[in-house]
């Protein structure tokens, strides 16, 4: 790991303010409420269908194809962005999928062997936050870990490698927080270490799949006080995103609007020599390329 502080690049803290992400589809929860924004303004969905589509965030996940199709002959609106009034894009999953483990150089930093099978767990929903969500440190050994979000867009039942993608409505930026202790007690119970109240930020928007270049090769981060901790690429998951699908959806089924956090890079708090850990008046960015930003004080 290089503990060297570096700026988060200036390309990604334009995002915050979304003009390089000018055409690109995004799905948000803006108040509560499943909504596209567009150059900076808000479509409310269920307002633009005559109530087709939402109110309920989830609505655009259970309702994929519809909201998709319907989102691309939508233009701005009067309502301008409040980036204060955004919640989880995806508040309520049925099944919330992640996995450990997931980069080489993570796992060496947490002095574990490289998994031949996804080390799944989960983070129970009601962890699940917001993008500019405050975060409650827990104990002195809270720590961070930057991850792409998967979000599913068509049920997955025993897919194959190569149809896989086509189940993605699309990605989102996530923070798996966890509480070092909890996970690491009674043995491992990582489900319960990462669940604590407000611990899943998430957003700040679901960008749909079809508008990245190249969706397994994205530069993800993520600073503490504007210290870089966290810096890598998607391409370098041990497990990549149609792996995981497949290997998930062999056991289970996958359902519109479930969530895969896919794991963080090297550079977590826990890797450190002496281990670090958040505290009060820490603020977190967390970014990933073609995507945005999110930022969450610690409080
Ligand atoms: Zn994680």
């Amino acid at each position: 790991m290089d503990p060297r502080p570096r700026a988060a690049p200036t390309a990604v803290r334009a995002q915050l303010s979304t003009p390089d992400a000018r055409d690109v589809m995004r799905f948000a929860n803006v108040a509560g409420r499943a909504s596209v924004v567009i150059d900076d303004t808000v479509v409310d969905l269920a307002e633009a269908t005559d109530g087709r589509i939402g109110p309920d965030p989830m609505d655009i996940y259970r309702s994929w194809d519809d909201a998709l199709q319907i989102s691309r002959g939508l233009g701005p609106s009067s309502t301008p962005l409040d980036l204060d009034q955004l919640g989880c894009p995806v508040p309520m999953p049925r099944q919330v999928f992640a996995i450990g483990l997931n980069y080489r150089r993570h796992a060496e930093e947490a002095g574990m062997a490289v998994p031949t099978k996804p080390a799944t767990f989960t983070k129970f929903p009601s962890s699940l936050a917001g993008p500019f969500d405050d975060v409650t440190v827990i104990g002195d050994a809270t720590d961070w870990e930057v991850e792409l979000v998967v979000v599913i867009g068509r049920t997955a039942d025993r897919v194959a490698h190569d149809d896989a993608w086509s189940h993605v409505a699309g990605l989102t930026v996530g923070q798996d927080i966890s509480d070092r202790y909890l996970q690491m007690a009674a043995g491992a119970q990582f489900s319960l270490g990462k669940s604590h109240r407000g611990f899943g930020p998430m957003g700040p928007w679901v960008v749909s799949i079809d508008e990245f270049d190249d969706p397994s090769d994205l530069s993800l981060g993520c600073s503490i006080d504007g210290e870089v901790v966290q810096d890598a690429r998607t391409r370098d998951l041990i497990f990549d995103v149609p792996t995981l699908i497949e290997e998930l959806s062999s056991v289970l089924t996958l359902w519109p609007g479930d969530v895969i956090f896919t794991g963080t890079p090297s550079g977590v708090g826990m890797g450190y020599s002496p281990p670090r850990a958040l505290a009060p008046g820490n603020v977190i960015e967390t970014w990933i390329d073609g995507i945005g930003t999110m930022r969450n004080r610690c409080v």
